[in-house]
């Protein structure tokens, strides 16, 4: 394999490399046909629905009006419930094959890194396709026939109360015990190299483990088609997609002397 989109310094780096920490954002998930957040053709394109869209995705709106916010879930569980991971899920899972150690920090709420075979992940934000409930203990998984049916907020099946998706809303607080994880795996004993692709990067906590590995001299990629705050701050920022870049990081990584 030729490295087309990678300077051949990077694939040097590369070739020397044997852990990774990788962060991935909605963009990742773009070429399985999931929309992004930002970004050209992503559902803010239009300022005023993205306004609208995060308000529904919010604490506040959950707990007034269940129906609204599920309105807008149900709609990203239905796009994801059809996709499949694309080739930058899958080269992930090849760099995790070919390293001593890989960790997956992703802000996706599709579950396509877990069913593309990724095991060492963080799914920081959750899961669109999951369900816990508001009063009791239950937590469920919805199907395509949920999903089909579904019209304002589930119930549940154990006490009749609303459920709600098992994902940080706006105006959240981040699971715990899944930020000591981030704080054992990027901070603790931080990855040689920090790859990051497909995000915005507008949260700190996103961000920050980029900004960390960068101002301690360690090598650090983004991969996105546009330009983000990230892209001068990191070794290498690759303009393209995902699809396109992550099998190219694989093989150079596979190729290690
Ligand atoms: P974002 O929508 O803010 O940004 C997407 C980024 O991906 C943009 O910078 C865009 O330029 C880039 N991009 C588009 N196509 C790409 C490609 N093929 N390869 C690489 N990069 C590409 O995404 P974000 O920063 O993840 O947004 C944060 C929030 O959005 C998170 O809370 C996340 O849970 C939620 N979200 C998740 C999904 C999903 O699970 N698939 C989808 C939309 C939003
Ligand atoms: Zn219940």
């Amino acid at each position: 394999m030729t490295f087309r989109q990678l300077p051949p310094d990077l694939v040097a780096t590369l070739r020397e490399t044997v852990s990774l920490g990788v962060i991935t954002g909605a963009g990742v998930s773009a070429e399985s046909g999931i929309q992004t957040y930002r970004g050209q053709g992503g559902l803010y394109d239009d300022e005023a629905e993205g306004d609208r869209t995060v308000e529904a995705l919010s604490a506040p709106t959950l707990a007034a009006d269940p129906d609204r916010t599920w309105g807008v879930v149900a709609h990203l569980a239905r796009q994801t419930i059809q996709a499949k991971p694309n080739p930058a899920h899958q080269a992930l899972v090849a760099m995790e094959a070919t390293l001593e150690r890989f960790i997956l920090l992703t802000q996706n709420v599709d579950g396509l890194h877990r069913l593309a075979g990724t095991r060492n992940m963080i799914d920081i934000h959750g899961d669109v396709l999951e369900t816990r409930c508001s009063s009791c203990a239950f937590h469920g998984d919805l199907s395509v026939e949920d999903l089909q049916a579904l019209t304002g907020t589930p119930r549940c099946p154990q006490c009749a109360c609303g459920l709600r998706p098992h994902v940080v809303l706006f105006g959240e607080m981040l699971p715990e015990a899944k930020i000591r994880r981030l704080h054992e795996e990027f901070y603790e004993r931080p990855p040689e190299v920090v790859l990051i692709a497909g995000t915005s990067a507008i949260f700190p906590y996103i961000a920050e483990p980029v900004l960390l590995a960068a101002q301690a001299g360690h090598p650090t990629i983004e991969v996105n088609p546009e330009p983000t705050p990230l892209s001068d701050r990191v070794r290498w920022s690759l303009r393209g997609k995902a699809g396109e870049i992550f099998p190219q990081i694989a093989a150079a990584l596979a190729s290690r002397a």
